[in-house]
């Protein structure tokens, strides 16, 4: 992994590297089932818009541009 990629967790308070967390596509699968579809936007969400998660404390990172 040569990814130098630098972003700033707001849950850090610093800049760290990311890593984009793999969709887990049987679980959404079963979060569609188990919501009547309500999941489904959210799935699409997450598959063609991944997440960045912080490497240092593994949570989520949203702000993008800031
Ligand atoms: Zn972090």
């Amino acid at each position: 992994m040569a990814s130098a990629a630098i972003i700033h967790c707001n849950h850090c308070k610093k800049d760290v590297q990311y890593h984009f967390d793999p969709v887990d596509h049987k679980k959404q699968l079963f979060l569609s089932l188990i919501t009547l579809g309500l999941w489904l936007p959210v799935w699409l969400g997450l598959t063609f818009r991944p997440t960045k998660m912080c490497n240092e404390c593994n949570g989520p990172i949203w702000n993008d541009n800031k």
